[in-house]
């Protein structure tokens, strides 16, 4: 076993306190990435301080030094997007590609927010009083907390970290403990970019220690989070005590509608695309199937066989099309789900052949359900595995009504050649994004992302939008 890896970015120092910990390969359970550092209660308090010393200096720095910075790190994303994807390909067990994908979208959203630093446009309005002016403008918040998952290591860090950074806060990054190895390489392009010593900050480690750190620190302005509602929910309480603000992105149970109409290869591709790849594990999954009477056997007979021709293998090999499963728990979480829908009355027609591959992982076939209702349990929590289930309704308001009736709310998805619809869908559908003949999973980089119910807390992430969580207004009356 390697020498524990330095793994706390600190004030521009790496440092390695806190308990060690190791990041081991899905793909092939027997490799080790490393062995990886935890922060201390001492090191959380450390980057927290380091982010408060930096703010003053960063938040008051040029546009131009700030886009300067956030291009050098987009740039250096995507020129390192192959070598990074690798490490999150080894790491989270996503194929290669969509590992590379990841990394490229990442230096992405670092490039439109090098633009948006320059689009910080305050307004000017006359007062109802006489001879007196009125200035609205944004002001940065000052130290962001970013608590991010395990499933899109470095995309989700780089869309909180990049517009916290353009409206002038300094960050403590705390990612997924499952995902260390990501984490260094990406502090690492943070580390080489510029910015000023203490701007940004990474504390890795469980969350019941590094999370919390900055949950319950009343030194932190803001939380961002992306996770699960659970830990969302303990986040938004301890943040609250402390009257800190609060973004919070969690669970679904996304629905993709098909009805009578639709393209039978649209229907299918895209319901495999939203159902399997990422495994499912994607926060914008199509868990539900919801199918239109008409077209429903001949949909399940299309989808069955093109559930059971995917390739599931390790996510280093080209040929793969679905990686394994992140860990052991969240494998067994998903067998667990498996054996309660069939106890349920769910009827499994793929996913139950065994996987017999070279290396030891969490290998788990894409498994589809038919013959299940909206009330099951597997219809009704994240599952966040490779799982589908088939809902036969009988009309397209049927197919609405259940789409609608979740706790989650974050996309939605239906296949149709009627505008009309569609158009009612768009309107009706009760979640953050819909897609019309699209997988409910793939979202744009420039524009918002969120969802409602129990998926999102909070304002929106990304484009435009997400200056209204990372800066703050000020209204200022100028008499002359
Ligand atoms: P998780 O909630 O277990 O952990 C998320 C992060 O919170 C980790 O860094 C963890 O260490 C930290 N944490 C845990 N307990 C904490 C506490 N008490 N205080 C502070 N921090 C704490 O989630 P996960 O298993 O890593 O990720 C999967 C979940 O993420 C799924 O529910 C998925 O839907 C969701 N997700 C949502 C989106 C979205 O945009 N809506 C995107 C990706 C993932």
């Amino acid at each position: 076993m390697s020498a524990t890896q330095n793994s706390n970015f600190i004030n521009g120092e790496w440092s390695n306190n806190g308990q060690a910990f190791d990041s081991i390969n899905p793909s092939n359970i027997n490799d080790c990435l490393g062995s990886f550092s935890a922060a201390t209660s001492d090191d959380c308090n450390l980057a927290i301080q380091s982010a408060k010393n930096a703010f003053q200096k960063w938040s008051l720095s040029s546009l131009e030094e700030r886009k300067k910075i956030l291009d050098f790190i987009g740039s250096e994303l995507i020129a390192k997007s192959s070598e990074l994807g690798e490490i999150i390909a080894k790491e989270e067990g996503k194929p290669l590609a969509e590992g590379i994908g990841e990394v490229y979208r990442s230096g992405q959203f670092f490039q439109y927010f090098g633009a948006e630093v320059l689009r910080q446009m305050g307004e000017i309005t006359s007062s109802v009083r006489a001879n007196i002016n009125v200035e609205v403008t944004r002001e940065p918040l000052g130290v962001i907390g970013v608590i991010t998952p395990w499933n899109f290591p470095i995309a989700v860090a780089a869309w909180k970290i990049a517009p916290a950074l353009a409206y002038g806060n300094c960050v403590v990054l705390k990612p997924s403990e499952i995902v260390p190895a990501s984490a260094v390489a990406f502090a690492k392009i943070m580390e080489k970019s510029g910015l000023p010593k203490g701007v940004f900050n990474c504390i890795q480690g469980p969350g019941a220690l590094a999370g919390q750190a900055l949950s319950q620190s009343k030194d932190i302005d803001a939380i961002s989070f992306t996770g699960s509602v659970k830990t969302g929910n303990a986040i938004a309480q301890d943040a609250i005590k402390n009257m800190t603000r609060v973004q919070l992105e969690m669970g679904s149970k996304n629905a993709l509608v098909v009805l009578n109409d639709a393209d039978m290869d649209t229907a299918i591709q895209c319901a495999i695309n939203g159902a399997f790849f990422g495994t499912g594990q994607k926060c914008t999954a199509s868990s539900r199937l919801i199918v239109e009477a008409g077209i429903h056997d001949q949909f399940i007979e299309k989808m069955i066989t093109a559930t059971k021709a995917l390739k599931v293998g390790d996510a280093l090999d080209k040929s793969t099309q679905i990686g394994p499963v992140v860990d052991a728990r969240q494998f067994n979480q998903n067998k667990t789900y498996i054996d309660a829908a069939i106890t349920a009355g769910a009827k499994m027609v793929a996913g139950d052949e065994s996987m017999q591959l070279a290396n030891d992982g969490f290998y788990m076939r894409p498994t589809l359900f038919i013959d299940t209702n909206n009330q099951m349990k597997i219809n009704r929590d994240e599952v966040f595995g490779p799982i589908a289930c088939v809902i036969k309704v009988k009309d397209y308001a049927e197919a609405l009504e259940v789409s609608n009736d979740s706790d989650f709310g974050l996309t939605s998805g239906i296949i149709t050649q009627s505008l009309r619809d569609a158009s009612h869908f768009k309107r009706h559908s009760s979640s953050g994004c819909v897609m019309v003949n699209l997988p409910t999973a793939g979202t744009d980089y420039h524009v918002p992302f969120g969802g409602r119910k129990a998926s999102s807390y909070g304002p929106r992430e990304q484009g435009t939008y997400a200056k209204e969580f990372y800066s703050i207004v000020k209204t200022t009356y100028l008499s002359s």
